[in-house]
């Protein structure tokens, strides 16, 4: 069945010690929350993730990594392994956001050899893709989104999309208090649905969770979520703050 998901991408935010209060601060807020069929997750700082893994245990939020290297182990300082996420039990890896693709040079081809180092270590992934401001203006938007996904992801095995989320973030909407329609996210999660559907089953397509990104935040949450193809959200800057998170997570 496909579920509902809020995830929060922290990104480059909080130590150990703000780690340590915002969790506290979310616990607080979902307690008594009945989160039948919907997955709470939060992305840390590589710095925090222990601790945070640590401190989530026994509750309903889930610590995933906002990154991975493709490579098993070696020469590639600074960056972290698939089995060195495994070994503080991180199960979730984001990949492909767009803060990756913009500023670290990832490619679609990158992107796909994480993908498939991620799914063939067990962990599931959150791929992240979007269109650029130009591209939704000279309505090449589906075209982009469709290479995307074809460059990247469309090559894996059936088997492998039960670990799989999407993440459809268009990039002129990342932290920039813009936010796509809920029109505008329908047509095209829509349209991702379909694609999958295609070139893999319909039954995928439709167990497959696709959250929109793009300054979701309690104001508009509910409108976008309201739309039979969105299945939740993936929040920057509004995860940061727990009752802001928490009633995004409410909206769901
Ligand atoms: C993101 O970074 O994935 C994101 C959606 O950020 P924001 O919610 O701040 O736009």
């Amino acid at each position: 069945m496909r579920q509902k998901i809020v995830a929060g991408n922290w990104k480059m935010n909080n130590g150990k010690g703000e780690t340590k209060s915002l969790i506290d601060g979310l616990k607080k807020e979902i307690e008594d929350l009945s989160l039948e069929n919907t997955r709470v997750i939060i992305a840390p700082s590589f710095v925090s993730l222990e601790s945070a893994v640590n401190q989530a245990e026994g509750t309903s939020i889930e610590v995933v990594a906002q990154n991975m290297h493709q490579a098993k182990s070696g020469a590639y300082t600074g960056e972290v392994s698939a089995d060195m996420l495994k070994s503080i039990d991180i199960k979730t890896v984001i990949i492909g956001h767009s803060e990756r693709r913009s500023i670290f040079n990832e490619s679609d081809e990158t992107l796909a050899e994480k993908i498939d180092a991620a799914l063939a270590n067990d962990l599931e992934v959150i791929f992240c893709f979007g269109e650029q401001l130009e591209e939704r203006k000279t309505d090449n938007h589906l075209l982009e989104v469709g290479s995307q996904l074809k460059n990247s992801i469309l090559h894996i095995a059936a088997a492998d999309w039960k670990n799989v989320i999407l993440a459809y973030e268009p990039v002129w909407a990342i932290g920039t208090g813009e936010t796509a329609s809920p029109e505008q996210a329908q047509e095209m999660h829509a349209f991702i649905r379909n694609v999958v559907g295609k070139k893999y089953t319909h039954e995928i397509a439709d167990n497959l969770s696709i959250l929109y990104g793009g300054s979701v935040k309690p104001s508009n949450a509910e409108e976008i979520f309201s739309k039979p193809d969105v299945d939740g959200g993936l929040i920057g800057g509004a995860s940061l703050n727990a009752e802001d998170f928490s009633a995004i997570i409410k909206a769901i």
